[in-house]
């Protein structure tokens, strides 16, 4: 949005996604699309300069982990511990982080100057004054959503007040919001589609401890793909490997194909032939033991009978002696 590369963009909370918006009164009720016209600018001569960069809640996806860690050239784990705090992603059971707000509530980013990591700031902070929504229908298959805008109008913000006009698709080329989005997407799919299912189906707290990882510390999942006997489970080709040894974004994708074909069966991730005849048998195996159980269970409530029965005809007969 702004034309200052210096300056902070706040929070925009995708209502769908990202938690509910602090001040939901103030998202005016029309939808938008990318050919809708913006009025706003933000930049450092604003009387609001940074005002929006406290009390709010910005949740992290993992590309926003990704890009903010490599810009300040940290591990993922230094910096989910010095920035960030675990929360519930809105309305879902699954895991995830946002940023830890200092003892004042502002966000440890930001300064008089403006947001000191502006290159890598998260998705998030890029949309604002924008939202988007997706509609998901329930059931549906990971790619059956629809988009939408919508406009946050908050009375601290003066950026409304500026002349400067563009299209939404205009912003977000302007915000880097495109390159976002194509490498959040398959996540915010698994999240939404999650979300579609409401809270009465909870995931098992291994699924959500894998979920976490996979989302928020990649340096670990590597591990985990390498390190564990996924690769004896899971069919993975030669290039696909070379790729996510080395390069962080492939690993990314990877881990939403891995996450989705474990929480949701999709067939994106295949697990080896072998290991589904092996579990195959297993079952097969079990069955018959639960059969032969249910046989021999079966045989000696019938030796009881037999038993039960000779001893009253015998009581009888000797009553009939008598
Ligand atoms: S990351 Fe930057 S733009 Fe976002 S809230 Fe913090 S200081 Fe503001
Ligand atoms: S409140 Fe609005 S205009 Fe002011 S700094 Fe934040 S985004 Fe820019």
């Amino acid at each position: 949005m702004t034309d200052s590369k210096e300056k902070a963009q706040p929070v925009s909370m995708d209502k769908s996604l990202f938690g509910s918006d602090k001040n939901p009164t103030h998202i005016l009720p029309t939808k938008l699309t990318a050919d809708s016209k913006l009025k706003f600018r933000c930049h450092p001569g604003v009387s609001c300069f940074t005002a929006c960069c406290g009390n709010i809640n910005i949740i992290l996806t993992p590309y926003d982990i990704l890009r903010m860690r490599k810009g300040m050239n940290l591990p993922a784990e230094e910096f989910l511990l010095r920035f960030t705090t675990p929360v519930y992603l809105e309305k879902t059971d699954l895991p995830g982080v946002k940023i830890h707000l200092d003892e004042n509530g502002r966000c440890p980013f930001v300064t008089e100057k403006g947001c000191t990591i502006y290159p890598y700031r998260p998705t998030t902070c890029r949309y604002y004054p924008v939202g988007m929504s997706y509609f998901h229908a329930a059931g549906s298959e990971g790619t059956g959503s629809e988009e939408f805008y919508f406009l946050v109008k908050e009375p601290h913000c003066k950026g409304h007040e500026e002349d400067r006009v563009q299209t939404i698709r205009e912003w977000r080329a302007d915000q880097g919001i495109d390159e976002s989005d194509e490498m959040n997407k398959e996540w915010m799919e698994i999240v939404m589609r999650r979300k579609s299912f409401g809270l009465q189906a909870t995931l098992s707290e291994p699924a959500k401890k894998m979920f976490f990882m996979a989302s928020t510390d990649l340096d670990k999942f590597r591990d985990f793909v390498f390190n564990s006997t996924f690769l004896n489970i899971y069919e993975v080709d030669e290039e696909t490997l070379l790729s996510i040894k080395e390069d962080d974004i492939a690993l990314m994708k990877f881990s939403s194909k891995y996450l989705s074909s474990s929480m949701f069966g999709t067939n994106e991730l295949k697990i080896k032939a072998e290991r589904i005849k092996e579990r195959a048998e297993q079952i097969k195996r079990e069955q018959g033991d639960m059969e032969k159980r249910a046989m021999e269970t079966y045989e000696e409530l019938r030796r009881e009978r037999d038993q039960l029965k000779e001893s009253i005809e015998k009581k009888k007969k000797a009553e009939k002696k008598k």
